[in-house]
């Protein structure tokens, strides 16, 4: 029986290729980056053929590299980057514009159109009523392509997140199909029913027939056209990066929550089988579906979490490398006067003030670098616990929080963040999650696994932090980010 699994892990700036073992041990990747086309202020663009070929390039190096043909593999796994929207030719599979990428905010006028209606989208689809998702961005192209709509009614066009892309390619064609989480980020999925919404397609003049078929993350989703690797492959699992993440992290069970630091930084808590409607404007989205169940979980962002260290390394220049910082914030200690409020693009959840601005506080003849860059981490840990406290909100207390992303490997931002969450923190061995989540799903298809629980049973910890602050402490600490963040933002 073959015993490895190759994920495909599609994001924004590079396509990767990972070849797991059925123990989720790493035997092999490769990497591509590709071309980010910016044709106006605020809009972001991809070309289709740059994602699916790099995506498959990464792939045949990736076994290749492994040692490996197509007949080990048991199963591919799809993950990526979510929201970013294609549209092709049915019969020709051609394009009839360029990927809109998820950061894309030409459709800002479009939402403000559907305002009347953004309570009932958020009811059905758990979202915000935002540029960022597909439904607004389908719009765009059926409306500025000439002819898209007709043909779009008469069935000659199809629809897709880049899963979907990528599975359509990979298939030659036979499956146009997605997952429930993907799905879940298009803003026309009624989360609550899981299906396509009559009443969404109606107001956005989308015709059903261009929708991909949705399935559970862990499905068969077909085989993989032998002219790719050497032999048909069964494409078993779908899941967007951060969902991905989550089950990559193996948070099964309601209360588990992931982060990953990377540029910014997100947030998922798993909340079982209740979609709770936020009331501190986090979304609610689906976690996973297997065997027909549905998994949901509330999301937060950060907008600036490893983007504040590449601001004091690039911008500042106080540092030469994002790692300095570590021995810099050892220096300093946690009694840090200095707090910086990094909100360089408004602050998000739960304040939600795009306008505010960046500032610091507590400068003194003695500030010096170290203590300005321990302000940048610490502000991290802040933030992360703002999201935490506006999940326990609305109505789920993390427990544990399993990390990732590249800012995880500062053992002090590590032990600060469990100092001021008040909970363990654990970074995983295996630290390519996203990767790792879809590839899971993929041998749940194949058998590799039986159930999610011998999947979690896989997870392994490298490292954990806990908490040795004390309450006092704790608060003191968070209460000096709240008075620094009071003075610059609308108050809540
Ligand atoms: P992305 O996937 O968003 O490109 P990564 O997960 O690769 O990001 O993480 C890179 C980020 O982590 C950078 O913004 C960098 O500033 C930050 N970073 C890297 N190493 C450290 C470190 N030792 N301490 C703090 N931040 C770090």
């Amino acid at each position: 029986m073959s015993r490895f699994l190759l994920s495909l892990d599609q994001g924004t700036t590079s396509s990767r290729a990972i070849v797991f073992d059925s123990e989720g041990k790493h035997c092999a990747s490769a990497q591509r980056e590709f071309k980010q086309h910016f044709p106006q202020p605020g809009w972001v663009e991809h070309n289709p053929s740059d994602i699916w070929q790099t995506t498959l390039e990464c792939g045949r190096q990736a076994i290749a590299d492994a040692g490996l043909t197509a007949t080990d593999i048991a199963a591919i796994g799809i993950t990526n980057q979510r929201e970013t929207t294609l549209i092709w030719d049915k019969a020709t599979g051609e394009p009839v514009y360029p990927a809109i990428v998820w950061q894309d905010r030409r459709t800002a006028e479009i939402c403000q159109d559907f305002s009347d209606s953004a309570e009932a989208i958020s009811e059905k689809t758990g979202l915000l009523l935002d540029p960022y998702f597909s439904a607004t961005k389908i719009r765009w192209i059926l409306d500025h392509v000439e002819g898209a709509q007709q043909r779009a009614e008469a069935g000659e066009l199809l629809f897709g997140t880049v899963d979907t892309w990528l599975l359509w390619n990979l298939t030659g064609g036979r499956s146009h199909q997605t997952d429930a989480t993907n799905a879940s980020r298009t803003m026309l999925f009624n989360i609550h029913q899981q299906c396509w919404d009559d009443d969404l397609l109606a107001l956005f003049n989308i015709p059903a027939c261009i929708l991909p078929e949705v399935k559970d993350s862990a499905s068969d989703f077909g085989a993989s056209d032998p002219t790719w690797f050497g032999e048909a492959i069964t494409i078993g699992g779908i899941a967007g990066d951060q969902q991905a993440a989550l089950i990559g992290q193996g948070c099964f069970t309601e209360g588990m929550v992931k982060s990953t630091y990377g540029t910014g930084c997100f947030v998922i808590l798993n909340t079982g089988k209740r979609a709770l409607q936020s009331s501190h404007r986090l979304l609610t989205t689906v976690g996973y579906r297997i065997n027909g169940e549905v998994t949901y979980a509330l999301e937060g962002s950060i907008f600036m979490a490893g983007a504040t260290i590449q601001w004091i390394r690039d911008g500042l220049r106080l540092i030469g490398d994002a790692s300095d910082s570590q021995s810099l914030a050892e220096a300093t200690g946690y009694d840090n006067p200095v707090y910086m409020v990094p909100a360089f693009a408004g602050l998000g959840a739960p304040y939600w003030d795009a306008d505010a601005r960046g500032a610091m506080f507590g400068l003194t003849r003695d500030t010096g670098i170290k203590e300005i860059v321990t302000a940048g981490l610490q502000a991290v840990c802040y933030q992360t616990r703002d999201l935490l406290e506006a999940m326990a909100g609305d109505g789920v207390d993390a427990g544990e929080l399993r990390v990732d992303g590249g800012m995880v490997v500062n053992d002090w931002l590590m032990q600060f963040l469990a100092d001021v969450l008040g909970i363990r923190i654990t970074r995983p061995r295996v630290t390519e999650t996203t990767a790792l989540g879809a590839a899971y799903l993929a041998g749940l298809t194949a058998g590799l696994y039986s159930t999610l629980e011998e999947v979690g049973d896989l997870w392994q910890y490298e490292q954990s932090f806990e908490p040795e602050l004390n309450q006092e402490r704790r608060e003191a600490l968070y209460d000096g980010w709240k008075n620094a963040v009071s003075r610059i933002c609308r108050p809540v």
